[in-house]
């Protein structure tokens, strides 16, 4: 399994980069993560709008949902053109149809493009999504709306587990237990502006990740411009494990470490440690 980083800036993109959203690849199909302001152009750049399965919102904060709305058209022209069969699935969490439809009447009702270009189905907490050679599995975790974190699984690849947003909760451990990969959002350094808006910082991600075991911590969700070796030192005060901050454009490769945790090697990043 592999995961390309496509967007990583929140709340708006930054001039290096797209909002958040991933491409999870298996056996070279895949789905796409999350679509925040800039990713469509992401997807088109890799050549994926023919080999995507899915599309999967975690919620609908514009840093994760906004490019959904060109993603219709593109979509919608795909399947005029041949280069998609049908309409892409598109999942959403449970309950939010109406939240989705109420936005597509706002744009001026984009009805045609939400029904032939993408499907809108929902998903249910903790039923597993089986989508070509990958099991997606949502769980609910505490934001400020409602909202979904992901644990993902290839064919025999190892585990990845995807944090969505959410602020310091025991859920997330639930979610990230024994992960091999963490991909975890860390908003903010500042613990009180964290946790008022439904996030966490460095720290918290660190702790989370140490009570869950995974093997390896992957940073993500960051303000523009953010320097964020900070962010990889503030984490790795709390957790022993290799820790990096995901890089916009960068793919990674999932899959079972060679030793488990916690005999893995203190850091893959020796700059990033103080
Ligand atoms: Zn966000």
């Amino acid at each position: 399994m592999k995961l390309h980083v496509l967007g990583v800036h929140s709340p708006f993109p930054g001039p290096d980069g797209a909002s958040l959203g991933y491409l999870v690849e298996e056996n070279g199909r895949g789905i796409l993560l999350d679509c925040g302001t800039g990713i469509y152009a992401r997807v088109a750049e890799k050549g994926w709008m023919g080999k995507l399965s899915a599309i999967i919102l975690s919620h609908f904060h514009p840093d994760h949902s906004a490019d959904i709305f060109p993603f219709s058209f593109a979509a919608f022209h795909a399947v005029r053109t041949g280069l998609r069969p049908g309409p892409l699935p598109l999942y959403i969490p449970p309950g939010e149809r109406p939240t989705l439809e109420s936005l597509i009447d706002g744009f001026g009702g984009l009805h045609v493009y939400f029904r032939e270009g993408l499907e809108i189905r929902e998903y249910a907490a903790g039923v597993p999504l089986l989508i070509g050679d990958l099991r997606i599995v949502p769980h609910p975790v505490s934001h400020t709306i409602p909202t979904y974190g992901f644990s993902l699984q290839g064919n025999g690849s190892g585990t990845l587990a995807y944090s969505g947003d959410s602020r310091d909760d025991p859920s997330l451990v639930k979610l990230a237990r024994e992960a091999d990969f963490f991909l975890c959002e860390a908003a903010s350094t500042e613990p009180g502006t964290a946790g008022r808006y439904g996030h966490l910082t460095p720290s918290q991600a660190g702790r989370l990740a140490h009570e869950a075991a995974c093997r390896t911590l992957m940073l993500t969700h960051f303000f523009p411009g953010i320097d964020r070796r900070a962010w990889i030192k503030e984490a790795a005060a709390a957790y022993p494990g290799p820790i990096t901050a995901v890089e916009p454009g960068t793919t990674y490769e999932i899959r079972p470490p060679a030793l488990p945790f916690p005999e893995v090697p203190f850091s893959t990043d020796p700059s990033s440690r103080g």
